[in-house]
């Protein structure tokens, strides 16, 4: 981060300002919320920022949080109080990377703000010249905060994109094509579980394949990590026009007999298109793959945040929450102290497989830390997460994992499991998982808490 703007910020503060600042607090501080409301309602009324907002986050979550920053920034500050300001400031713009709102909302909403305060410093009774010089000073320190808060915006925004894109390239084409191999199975089951559903006669759900393990991982998983952006084209357009056909099919009136035939017909035309696409896909990624498997195959902790930024706003879109599962090895120094750093390693990678193995291929599995793991898992409620994640610990209980002169050692671990909490900022969420995962610990390991 450039020195510059927090240089600016922090210079602000001389004590001849900090009068002036004095002055100007007592001027707008009955009337912030004033301020925070024109801000809300005019970025409400914007369809963009709509987008990004809706009401009841903006009453419940975000006025306050604006009428704080505002009170920070604009009250006189002593220099030991620099550190604590300037964090602020790079907070600010790290969370609106993570909610992924776009800066020029932010920007324009930062100049309602500065309007208002003009505003209300217009209509006070401060003498003009005084005016003049508060006027100015809010300027100042409003421009600079902003500026800040733009750098660690972009700084963290660049930070992402190339995540999402080094998602593709740090997974190998070897991984990515045994993960489409395993959606394609899952497409056929799909196929002849539901054929035998429509055939004795149950209506079939028009989304019933995008609500299927496959449609969960076109839907959430597929864009970020395959390359070929015209095929994964082909694939959801063909997912969308399957549904149109058995909405159009259900409605329809022919005989039942013939309907049920034509939606089976429809269903396995669709099935092998789309099988036949995904081939393409692994074909492709096949053909340059050579990238080798780290220790534990899992994906690396960096990408985190593009995953959990799409994920963040497509369930506050579609109103359906992902859980998140925070896992840890329980006293794995001891494995390390008693049997050596390279029994370590092995029981972490036996760990991480019985955790890959035991998510649907739609969800993701992170390297969290070292022998720290966390699991999103998209459209899922608290209650499936825990079975998940029940699953998983008994697993690993039972895993004996056989070191050199046949010894042999056992493992447990221990889980915390949260659900997206509906705050754009998918930090608050992970913190409650983190925090379920610090009980688990508390109550003895072995065992799966709710945050
Ligand atoms: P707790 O039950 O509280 O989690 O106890 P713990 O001993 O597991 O404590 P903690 O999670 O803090 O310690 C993790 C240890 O895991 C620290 C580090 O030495 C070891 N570790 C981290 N990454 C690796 C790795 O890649 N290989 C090996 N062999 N050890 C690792
Ligand atoms: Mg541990
Ligand atoms: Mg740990």
């Amino acid at each position: 981060m450039n020195g510059l703007e927090k240089f600016y910020l922090t210079n602000l503060y001389t004590p001849e300002n900090n009068r002036i600042l004095a002055e100007i607090s007592a001027v707008i501080q009955p009337r912030y919320m004033d301020v925070v409301q024109v801000f809300y309602k005019e970025l409400l009324e914007d369809n963009a920022a709509r987008q990004f907002l809706d009401s009841e986050q903006v009453e419940t979550r975000l006025k306050g949080s604006l009428q704080q920053w505002l009170e920070e920034i604009l009250s006189p500050k002593e220099r030991h109080e620099m550190e604590q300001l300037v964090e602020r400031q790079l907070q600010i713009g790290q969370v609106h990377a993570r909610i992924d709102v776009p800066m020029p909302i932010v920007d324009n909403a930062m100049l309602m703000v500065k309007n208002g305060c003009f505003e209300i410093l217009v209509e006070s009774d401060m003498d003009r010249e005084h005016l003049a010089e508060a006027i100015r000073l809010v300027n100042s320190i409003l421009e600079s905060s902003l500026s800040m808060i733009n750098q660690a915006y972009m700084h963290d925004m660049v930070e992402n994109e190339r995540n999402a894109m080094s998602l593709r390239l740090n997974l190998s084409g070897q991984d990515i094509a045994l993960e489409i191999e395993r959606i394609r199975s899952d497409l056929f089951n799909w196929l002849s579980d539901n054929i035998f559903q429509v055939m004795s006669g149950k209506e079939l759900p028009d989304d019933s394949l995008q609500r299927s393990e496959f449609g969960l991982w076109v839907n959430h998983k597929m864009d970020l990590i395959t390359p070929k952006a015209d095929i994964s084209d082909k694939i959801k357009k063909r997912m969308e026009m399957l549904s149109s056909d058995i909405r159009h099919l259900s409605h329809s009136e022919s005989d039942p007999v013939l309907r049920q035939k034509e939606i089976c017909s429809q269903m396995s035309k669709a099935t092998n298109e789309i099988g036949w696409l995904l081939s393409e896909l692994a074909n492709s990624l096949l053909a340059n793959s050579s990238k080798e498997d780290s220790l534990t195959r899992l994906i690396e902790r960096k990408h985190m945040a593009p995953v959990l930024q799409k994920e963040t706003q497509m369930a506050l879109a579609t109103g359906n929450a992902y859980a998140l599962i925070m896992c840890d090895i329980d006293h794995f120094k001891r494995i390390n102290d008693i049997y050596g750093h390279t029994a370590g390693d092995l029981v972490l990678e036996q760990v991480a497989k019985t955790v890959r193995h035991s998510v649907r291929v739609s969800d993701y599995s992170f390297r969290y830390g070292g022998e720290e793991f966390l699991l999103v898992l998209p459209e899922s409620s608290v209650e499936q997460a825990v079975e998940v994640a029940e699953q998983i610990r008994e697993k690993v209980e039972k895993l004996v994992v056989e070191l050199e002169s046949q010894r042999s050692v056992n493992v447990s671990m221990s889980f915390g499991v949260a659900q997206f909490n509906g705050h754009p900022d998918y930090m608050r969420s992970l913190k409650n998982a983190d925090m379920a995962l610090y009980s688990a610990k508390h109550q003895g390991r072995n065992r799966v808490v709710t945050a």
